[in-house]
């Protein structure tokens, strides 16, 4: 018999460079009925990055139509863009009993708790350490060193919000982040 029970939003948050990215890569290949909410933002593409798949990249102008017409769960400016959870496809998932993860950040998850409470769950996905999380930016060579000191220290501050999440999963061993990661989804809800 299928189970009625309403889908639930798994959101995914990390300081940049915790490697919130590949978490959710592996967790969807280990739970492939997850859904994965795809995000609107203002930011330009990175290299290898592709339209409507890592994000739908639009201009702020049409970042705002959408934030007016209602269209959006969530919405936050983090490190000068714009983003936000596009409303209908999420509720559409949740509703015929798919799961989904959201890789939000901060102001986003109090946002989405307001607008789903319980069928929304808050996993903060935690680095190492500070030291990792540097090392993790400027691996992935994306950004200056001038962006890499505001992310740290907007990391600073999203980790005093790892508090107020229902988990916090260590992200030192990445098969074993995705596997505490996987478990807290499997749970029943
Ligand atoms: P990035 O530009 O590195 O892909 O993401 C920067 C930050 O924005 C990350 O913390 C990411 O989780 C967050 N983010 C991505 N999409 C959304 C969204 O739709 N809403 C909110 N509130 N944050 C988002």
């Amino acid at each position: 018999m299928r189970s009625r029970r309403p889908g639930r939003a798994f959101v995914l948050s990390s300081p940049s460079g915790g490697g919130k990215t590949t978490v959710v890569q592996r967790l969807r290949r280990a739970l492939p009925t997850l859904a994965r909410s795809v995000s609107v933002t203002t930011r330009a593409p990175r290299p290898g990055e592709r339209r409507g798949r890592e994000y739908r990249f639009v201009s702020p102008a049409a970042f705002h139509r959408l934030r007016r017409a209602g269209a959006l769960l969530e919405q936050a400016r983090v490190h000068d863009a714009w983003y936000g959870t596009p409303r209908r496809p999420l509720l559409q998932a949740l509703a015929r009993g798919r799961d989904a993860v959201l890789s939000i950040d901060v102001q986003g998850a109090r946002q989405v708790r307001r607008a789903l409470g319980t069928r929304a769950v808050l996993i903060f996905l935690v680095p190492p350490s500070m030291a990792s999380l540097r090392q993790r930016l400027v691996r992935r060579r994306t950004d200056s060193p001038a962006a890499i000191r505001r992310r740290l220290a907007q990391a600073r501050r999203e980790l005093a919000c790892a508090a107020w999440y229902d988990y916090r999963v260590v992200n030192d061993r990445l098969a074993r982040a995705v596997r505490d990661v996987a478990a807290i989804i499997q749970r029943k809800g």
